[in-house]
């Protein structure tokens, strides 16, 4: 973008004359002397030069039409097409009214005409072109991106209110919202600079594309565009064409989402509308079959029953409605199956939607950061119930607690969980700590660095279920953890799947490598049980003994 000089700074603006004529030069120095530079040309070859040299300074260009050499209309002609040079005014000197409308065309902002009127009037227009430009360009800067020149949010919602007051009123219109896949990771591999050059050729394909279509589009943040426009039947050739040209330009395939509301609602606001269509956009995350995404019915109602949730957790934490199941774990490696410890895992009987299970409000509590209530809700009630245990049985049950992923980077966790083990007069022996294996592949750094702090405190880790995460080998080999729990699925196809059977026995051997006991969960039957028995693995878990029941039916255990 060009960066002018404001009119609020109070300097001499500078004006090029042009004009073959040494009076007329002359005549028209001498009115505007007092008040700006100036500089002087004789044809538009020269001026052009001049224009180049100064395009950064120029205020407006004052143009005679018939020169020798290069004459006005051809100097418009080029000024016009030249990105840096076509904001630059220009005022035509003229003495034929027949030239005022080619000129107009060729983007003159107005005329003096010839002979020269009194200087006032001179004057005036020249102060007024000065004054109308530097008003775009500062309307140009605050409406829009620096980076792409697009829109920027909150202009980009008035032009659409715009649009669909005065143009469009009943057409249908499209909201659609467009982002990059893993844009952190592009910037971090190929540098900033080149993350840049992507966002501007995005926007410049949105900018061709939206012509035809009437539409509008904005940035709204790093990588996330939105585009306003007539219906479409389909994206799917202007996202082809987009990511064509960027695989070619940059020898990877990078990945454009889009999410699109294209329903006909007029009481919502455009707002939510376009929240809706990055509901869409972010549903098809990490999903690579499919890169446009519409909402949907489906979607709504999911959506709303989502915001219930979430309306609902702090009632349901104050009227008990969260309960905290347990499910055994058994050693088998001796001859008899021995109750080694138990999982907490939260369940919700929700007034009206009856039971539900943590699957629907887990991950939707992961990403708005509510898990670290539940969470620290479950912790407090597995250690009274450990307490509970302990003081009628006469045993220790220790008993593992989800950790997510959120609640690593709170930097109280460790306080809090001290406190909770102390206050009901337990060791952290007593409480184990579930952290899933993805956790560990996202910020291996900080929370290696927490895990290990736990457990100096003396908590035991447990790394839930691994295989499924990212892990490499030689990151395995530095990681502090105490217990793998095999991820469900290979226990699952164990039986059928000889791939699956395989990798079981890859991950025994990993476990031995790194002198930690390996429990399987999701058990169901005795052959899974023995064939898991024969390769090593030490503890069960699973309906083979038991689903999660509530405390009470758990008793039966200790007997
Ligand atoms: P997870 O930590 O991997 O928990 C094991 C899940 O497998 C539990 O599902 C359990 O009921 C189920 N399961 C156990 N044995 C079997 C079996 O033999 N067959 C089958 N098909 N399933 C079995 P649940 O309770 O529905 O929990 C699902 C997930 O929700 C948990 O997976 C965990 O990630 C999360 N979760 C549950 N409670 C909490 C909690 O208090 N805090 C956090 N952060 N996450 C929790
Ligand atoms: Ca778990
Ligand atoms: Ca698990």
């Amino acid at each position: 973008m060009i960066t002018k000089f404001k009119k609020t700074e109070n300097r001499r603006r500078l004006v090029l004359i042009v004009d073959d004529e040494y009076v007329n030069r002359e005549l028209l120095g001498y009115i505007l002397n007092d008040d700006y530079d100036l500089l002087y040309a004789e044809n538009g070859k020269e001026a052009l030069k001049m224009i180049r040299e100064n395009s950064q300074a120029l205020s407006l260009v004052l143009l005679d039409l018939f020169m020798p050499e290069m004459n006005g209309f051809e100097l418009l002609e080029v000024l016009r097409e030249d990105e840096e040079l076509k904001g630059i005014p220009v005022i035509v000197l003229t003495s034929e009214k027949s030239a005022e409308v080619k000129s107009l065309k060729l983007g003159a902002a107005d005329f003096i005409k010839k002979p020269y009127d009194v200087p006032e009037v001179i004057l005036a227009r020249v102060f007024r072109i000065i004054e109308l430009s530097e008003d775009k360009l500062i309307i140009q800067e605050t409406e829009r991106d620096a980076l792409t020149g697009l829109y920027n949010k909150q202009f980009f919602y008035k032009y659409a209110q715009h649009i669909n007051r005065y143009h469009n009123k009943d057409k249908q219109m499209d909201y659609v919202v467009v982002n990059i896949d893993n844009f952190h990771l592009i910037n971090e591999i190929y540098g900033r600079q080149f993350g840049d050059e992507l966002l501007k050729f995005i926007a410049v394909s949105f900018r061709k594309f939206l012509i035809d279509v009437y539409g509008i589009a904005c940035r709204v943040e790093a990588d996330t565009f939105y585009m306003y426009c007539e219906h479409q039947e389909s994206y799917e050739g202007l996202l082809e064409q987009i990511i064509n040209v960027l695989t070619e330009i940059t020898k990877t395939r990078i990945r454009l989402r889009m999410g699109i509301y294209d329903r006909q609602d007029q009481e919502l606001e455009d707002e939510i509308k376009f929240d809706y269509a990055k509901l869409a956009c972010n549903r098809i995350k990490g999903n690579f079959a499919t890169s446009i995404a519409y909402y949907d019915m489906e979607l709504h109602k999911s959506q709303i029953y989502s915001q219930r949730l979430i309306n609902d957790i702090h009632e349901a934490i104050e009227q008990k409605q969260l309960m905290v199941f347990y499910q055994p774990k058994y050693g088998i490696t001796t001859d008899e199956p021995q109750l080694r410890s138990a999982e907490a895992l939260i369940r919700w009987r929700h007034p009206e939607l009856g039971m539900i299970s943590p699957g629907a409000f887990i991950p939707l509590f992961e990403e708005n950061g509510l898990i670290q209530l539940l969470d620290d809700y479950v912790w407090k009630e597995a250690a009274a119930q450990i307490r509970a245990w302990k003081d009628k049985f006469g045993v220790t049950l220790p008993v593992s607690v989800n950790v997510s992923r959120i609640d690593i980077y709170d930097p109280n966790l460790k306080d809090n969980l001290l406190q909770i083990v102390e206050k009901n007069g337990l060791t952290t022996k007593d409480l184990y700590l579930e952290v899933t294996e993805s956790a560990y592949a996202e910020d291996a750094g900080r929370l290696i660095e927490v895990v290990e702090e736990l457990r100096r405190c003396g908590f035991k880790i447990e790394m839930d279920d691994f295989g499924s995460g990212y892990s490499s080998l030689n990151m395995l080999s530095t990681l502090p953890i105490d217990v793998l729990k095999l991820d469900m699925k290979f226990v699952r196809n164990m039986l059928e799947d000889s791939k699956s059977y395989r990798l079981i026995e890859i991950i025994m051997d990993i476990a031995k490598y790194l002198a930690v006991p390996v429990v399987a969960e999701g058990v169901e039957v005795e052959e899974q049980l023995k064939l898991l028995k024969q390769v090593g693995c030490e503890i069960i878990q699973g309906y083979y003994f038991s689903k999660p029941v509530p405390p009470e039916e758990f008793e039966k255990f200790f007997e």
